[in-house]
């Protein structure tokens, strides 16, 4: 086991809070600061409302969450899901007829799962409470660091009793793990000691929720509306609408459109408008949603953006490493920022276990002095996150550009021929040639545990040879029946071609 360490984690969302189990098993002593209140009681306000509340959860978070060595963790969280196994494509035919399609995510079965995200937030603080080396400090928000001295101050923000908040405590690590989300303060306090290469980048699109009430019980045999086992999508080419499932028989939905479609139907304060452009855009939406929800909806709940953070690189020394949003918030279409966060904490511990073992592997024998094995503990704490650096950066920049690209298959590319075609015969090989270890992209991201870079690099690679294999199935029929013809009837071939030529000559010169 590694040295006893004090690690401070910032942030106690689902990254951070993951972050805290892990540390805690491995013995240290955590201590767990966040900003807000704790999210269990119910005398303060409910989860944030600037997160969606419904979340797609995929093999890597629940990886992450099985290798935590905490069995009541993932009990949990398969009883608190849903699978959803494939997307639900809503739409209007020519006729004015709507439709739905099923989508399957993956041709062996496999589905994806709806969580509620403070259920999991919540399930997380619980198991955390009841170890004793973790302590938590809510209402703490981080104002500064010191990275070389390891050294962190907390503006204590409201203390119970207390009619004043604003006093500021010092608090010291050796290791600290900002899990702080896309605006972290760990991240901006680590910008002053390390050459970070940072991008971040607004896209175009605003993002507001809505929900799909239950069925009414007299209404039917189900609580749900429509299917509880797919992701609902209406694609719109330019915008979407999509719903998640939830266990009282709820959907939880969200529009995604440009800022300019936002800000049209703001300025319509009646309604009349807002329902009229979801009956355009999204058929039987207003069916789900009376149209006076829907409006309702559209003017309370908040309309925000979509952020995409890249850095480089997410530690600094033997002092601190970032991990979730923090390091990578990326656009929510692949369902992948949380589980990426979450196996971002499986892969830094398997790192840290990796070079705490090596160490005492190679250390003489006998005993060693205090300060000379809290050195020893830093530089092979140094080590471990530089490698991890190393390993997670091209990863976190694959899946930050693939949930980007994905915004496009979600809205148009589901009903396009071509995306159709691939998905078939990539699926058709996986499961007719397994030899081969074909799978879709989406397979490999939601089922799999491969580095995020490997599955950007296997799915170029199939595509590559999808496209010769089809240039080769197509093309040479054609190229060797023009090849035929010709020598068969060669006279009348070449004296067409001839004319041909002489009419295109004839056009030129008279242009
Ligand atoms: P956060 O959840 O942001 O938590 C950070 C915590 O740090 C917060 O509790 C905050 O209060 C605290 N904090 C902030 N600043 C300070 C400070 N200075 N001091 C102390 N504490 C601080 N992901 C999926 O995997 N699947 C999905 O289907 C999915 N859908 C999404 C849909 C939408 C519309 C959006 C916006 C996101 C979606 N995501 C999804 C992404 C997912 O919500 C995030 O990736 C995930 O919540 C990140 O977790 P985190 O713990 O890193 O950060």
């Amino acid at each position: 086991m590694a040295q006893r360490q004090k690690v401070v984690v910032v942030g106690a969302g689902p990254v951070g809070s993951l972050a805290a189990l892990y540390a805690a098993n491995r013995g240290h002593d955590v201590e767990v600061y966040e900003l807000r209140s704790d999210l269990r009681d119910p005398s303060t306000t409910p989860l944030n409302f600037t997160r969606s509340i419904n979340l797609a959860l995929s093999e890597r978070g629940l990886n992450a969450m099985r290798n935590a060595g905490q069995p009541k963790l993932i009990d949990h969280v398969m009883a608190a899901t849903l699978p959803m196994r494939g997307r639900m494509i809503h739409g209007k035919r020519p006729n004015g007829d709507l439709y739905e399609e099923s989508q399957d995510y993956d041709v062996h079965g496999r589905s994806i799962l709806a969580i509620d995200r403070g259920g999991l937030n919540k399930r997380l603080l619980d198991i955390l409470e009841e170890i004793p080396n973790v302590t938590f400090f809510f209402n703490h928000k981080l104002t500064g660091a010191d990275f070389r001295r390891n050294k962190a101050w907390f503006e204590v923000r409201k203390e119970a009793g207390a009619e004043q908040s604003g006093r500021e405590i010092e608090v010291g690590f050796d290791l600290m793990i900002g899990a702080d989300g896309a605006h972290s303060a760990v991240r901006y306090h680590m910008m002053k000691y390390t050459r970070m290469d940072y991008k971040q980048e607004y896209i175009d699109t605003l993002w507001c929720e809505f929900q799909i009430q239950p069925q009414s019980p007299q209404g039917g045999m189900s609580k749900f509306k429509i299917s509880p086992n797919h992701l609902h999508i209406w694609p719109g080419r330019e915008f979407m609408f999509i719903a998640i499932p939830s266990e009282d028989g709820s959907f939880t939905c969200t529009l995604f459109a440009p800022a300019a479609v936002y800000e049209q139907l703001e300025a319509d304060t009646q309604g009349g408008q807002i329902s009229k452009f979801f009956d355009r855009s999204f058929p039987g939406v207003t069916s789900l949603i009376p149209a006076s929800e829907l409006v309702a909806s559209f003017h309370q709940n908040p309309h925000l953006p979509l952020i995409n953070i890249k850095c480089k690189p997410h530690h600094y020394s033997s002092s601190v490493v970032i991990l979730g949003d923090a390091a990578h918030a990326m656009v929510p279409f692949y369902g992948q920022g949380m589980n990426a966060g979450l196996e971002d904490v499986r892969i830094l511990f398997g790192i840290l276990d990796k070079h705490a073992l090596m160490d005492a592997a190679s250390a003489p024998e006998g005993e060693i002095g205090f300060s000379a094995a809290a050195n020893s503990a830093a530089s092979q704490r140094e080590r471990a996150l530089a490698e991890y650096t190393a390993v997670r950066i091209p990863d976190a920049h694959a899946i930050n550009d693939l949930a980007l690209q994905n915004y496009i298959e979600m809205r148009a590319s589901v009903l396009s021929p071509v995306y159709r075609l691939r998905k078939f015969l990539e699926e058709s090989l996986s499961v007719y040639v397994p030899s081969l270890g074909w799978q879709t992209k989406y397979s490999r991201v939601s089922f799999g545990n491969e580095r995020y870079s490997e599955v950007v690099a296997k799915s170029q690679h199939q595509g590559k040879v999808l496209v010769r294999g089809l240039v080769g199935a197509v093309g040479l029929p054609l190229l060797s029946g023009g090849i035929f013809v010709y020598f068969r009837y060669r006279r009348a071939v070449e004296a067409g071609l001839r004319e041909l030529l002489m009419s295109l000559a004839t056009f030129v010169q008279r242009s």
